[in-house]
């Protein structure tokens, strides 16, 4: 049985993930209380329906608590956004992702069960100044406050060089996870492999040994 998925707001955001799980086979109830917006992504997934999300009686009737995961892709109407988050979770939705607009929208989530928070126009933000401020960082994932990991160009001081020679682990407390060489993708890498240029390697660790490692490794 396909797995099913609502999404509640079919902004950009709510939008596009509508598109990325049916692309990726899923079943998606895609939830609107603006006609257009609606009839935009009618033809795309497998139900869209008209309706108030802070109506408690019109959720009931789609039988949303049915669903195995509910996205709430409200934005601007913070009021709205919370409103249906409390009223998912009293109807006891298991799963439930909020895209949240600021800080204070997402403080108040979490009090009331959102079981993931997201913040896609921040996480961008971050995303692209680590991109910005360092030309050889492609991309950039925060885990936590203290850790990540990031996508990052292998520099001329490490090519014709093994893992082991340059240390990495020791060095920085730092692991490449996996290195992407074309189109060939070497997981978990061993320590005897060879870095070539334009090798692009996936770096794990805390913030400041990756910053250790990239002041090391890129400071020509
Ligand atoms: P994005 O930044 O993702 O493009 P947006 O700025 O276009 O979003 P938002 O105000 O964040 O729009 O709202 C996203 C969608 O949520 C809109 O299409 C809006 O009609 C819908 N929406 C807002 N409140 C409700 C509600 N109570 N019930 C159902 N849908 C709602």
């Amino acid at each position: 049985m396909k797995r099913q998925f609502a999404v509640i707001g079919l902004g950009r955001f709510g939008g596009s993930v509508c598109c990325a799980l049916i692309e990726q086979g899923m079943e998606v109830l895609a939830i609107d209380q603006d006609e257009a917006r609606v009839n935009k992504y009618r033809d795309l997934v497998t139900h869209a329906v008209v309706a108030d999300a802070t109506d408690e009686q019109a959720l009931k009737h789609l039988g949303i608590r049915n669903f195995e995961h509910v996205i709430i892709a409200i934005g601007d109407n913070i009021q709205a956004s919370i409103l249906t988050t409390l009223i998912l979770d009293e109807l006891g939705v298991e799963h439930i992702t909020v895209k949240a607009q600021n800080d204070y929208h997402e403080k108040v989530l979490t009090k009331i069960g959102a079981e993931r928070i997201v913040h896609p126009e921040r996480d961008m933000g971050v995303r692209l100044a680590h991109h910005l401020l360092s030309k050889n960082v492609l991309d950039y994932l925060e885990l936590s406050d203290k850790h990540s990991i990031i996508e990052i160009i292998a520099s001329t001081k490490m090519s014709g060089k093994t893992l082991m020679k340059l240390d990495v682990r020791a060095k920085f407390g730092c692991n490449v996870m996996a290195i992407k060489r074309g189109r060939e993708i070497i997981v978990s890498p061993q320590a005897t492999q060879l870095i070539k240029e334009e090798d692009i390697l996936i770096v794990i660790g805390a913030d400041e040994d990756i910053k250790r490692f990239e002041h090391e490794m890129f400071d020509e």
